[in-house]
């Protein structure tokens, strides 16, 4: 029999091929503000199509369920290496498919069935995996949730710290998915301690801003620390866990055999290039520059009269109440599409409406600083964003500001595509 024929994607499968090109126009052409995305570098993309996708390794490096994994051992090794080394970990696992698998397999060595947990309310800013009812974490554990303070809209510590006596946790989660400002994970150690609780720490969105050191890090105060790579990143989609030495064993064995078959070695391979990517210099200018445009972007649009939750930001977030404009969350981010510019609706804390109207956007600027984006740009996009969700944002408006966001897109290429 005769090996099986080479073809290109566009030969052997034109319909896939035809979406992922008109993909890739749809992002060239918009401009990304989705706070939890980023483009990846041609590197990291080149490394996740590669021939690791072909090879089963289940175990870790040194003990395998396979032969052939001379290779593999080595990809891992510099993965896991890496990650130590940015985060000034003892220990990282690097084979959790996604930040959701990875608290999944932390939750499984901390916690059993039935036991309580603090973690910040999913209305307030907080994660699916964090105790909402409808994710497994909120059926297997006990949840108690804790959120902002209604004046500052900022973590109360003292609140949290009260809600830990009363209820004893066996674990306080710590991390948010849209929450704008600085997290004091040493307060929170504290607070733990006090409280005879485990700190876990998912950094998800904030891994990025932390490996540049413009965040204070949790890994010397959380027992672990989660996190993923596909946002503040700008890796590969995938999780990973950081933790001391006495908990590697057992946060290996809660990962594989625990929850994860194989690992994905083409997605391995693809967070050892992240890693090796935010060890540069030019990391930690593009994490400036993200924190940056955060904030010009929130006191642009402060300016135009708009509502920033808790008046500002710290880190590349910015949650915008839209309920003194009058709109809806949902009717801005479809607005806002409609003329090009990416966000989602988002609730703000204590929102009045349900959670597929939301009274707020999200805004995030990892993706359009990847692309070259700075103030100049920052300020224009504001004034557009303004534009559209103003009374006569109508019709037209949207189309003279899809037809400004597809220039200033032309003159910014995506790294990765380009
Ligand atoms: C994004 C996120 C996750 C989950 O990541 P997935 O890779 O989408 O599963 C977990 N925790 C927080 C706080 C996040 O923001």
């Amino acid at each position: 029999m005769k090996t099986a024929k080479t073809f290109s994607l566009a030969q052997r499968d034109s319909k896939v091929a035809q979406i992922l090109s008109l993909e890739a126009a749809r992002q060239a052409s918009t401009i990304n503000l989705i706070a939890s995305e980023n483009h990846a570098s041609r590197a990291v993309l080149e490394t996740q199509s590669s021939v690791l996708t072909d090879k089963y390794a289940e175990g870790y490096p040194g003990y395998r369920y396979y032969g052939g994994c001379v290779h593999i051992d080595e990809i891992e090794n510099l993965a896991i290496e890496r990650a130590q080394k940015l985060f000034k970990a003892e220990h990282a696992n690097v084979q959790a498919h996604s930040g959701s698998q990875a608290n999944m397999a932390a939750y499984s060595i901390l916690l059993e069935h039935g036991d309580t947990v603090m973690g910040m309310s999913l209305s307030h800013g907080g994660h699916l995996t964090h105790g909402s009812e409808v994710n497994f974490s909120g059926k297997w554990y006990n949840f108690v949730p804790y959120g902002v303070d209604p004046k500052t809209e900022m973590l109360n510590y003292d609140e949290i710290e009260r809600l830990a006596l009363e209820h004893r946790p066996k674990l306080i989660i710590a991390g948010a998915s849209s929450y704008s400002r600085i997290i004091d994970f040493e307060r929170l150690r504290y607070i733990a301690d006090k409280a005879g609780a485990k700190l876990l720490v998912d950094m998800a969105h904030i891994a990025g801003i932390i490996a540049a050191g413009l965040h204070p890090s949790p890994v010397s105060y959380a027992q672990v620390t989660t996190a993923t790579t596909q946002k503040t990143l700008r890796g590969p989609r995938g999780g990973f866990i950081l933790c001391d030495k006495e908990m590697a064993s057992a946060i290996d064995a809660a990962v594989f055999p625990g929850m994860q078959g194989g690992p994905s070695m083409h997605i391995i391979a693809a967070k050892a290039v992240c890693f090796f990517e935010a060890m540069q210099p030019e990391f930690v200018d593009y994490q400036k520059s993200v924190l940056e445009n955060a904030r010009v972007l929130a006191s642009e649009l402060q300016r135009y009269g708009m509502r920033i939750v808790s008046g500002g930001t710290d880190n590349h977030i910015v949650l915008v109440d839209l309920s003194p404009q009058g709109i809806n969350g949902k009717d801005a981010e479809e607005a806002l599409e409609a003329a090009g510019i990416s966000v989602n609706r988002n609730t703000i804390p204590f929102d009045p409406k349900p959670p597929l109207i939301t009274s707020g956007i999200r805004l995030g600027t990892p993706a359009v600083t990847t692309r070259g984006f700075g103030i100049e740009e920052m300020k224009r996009i504001a004034s557009l964003i303004v534009k559209v969700l103003s009374p006569s944002g109508d019709k037209r408006a949207q189309e003279q500001v899809h037809q400004e966001i597809r220039e200033m897109c032309q003159q910014f290429p995506i790294p990765g595509l380009a």
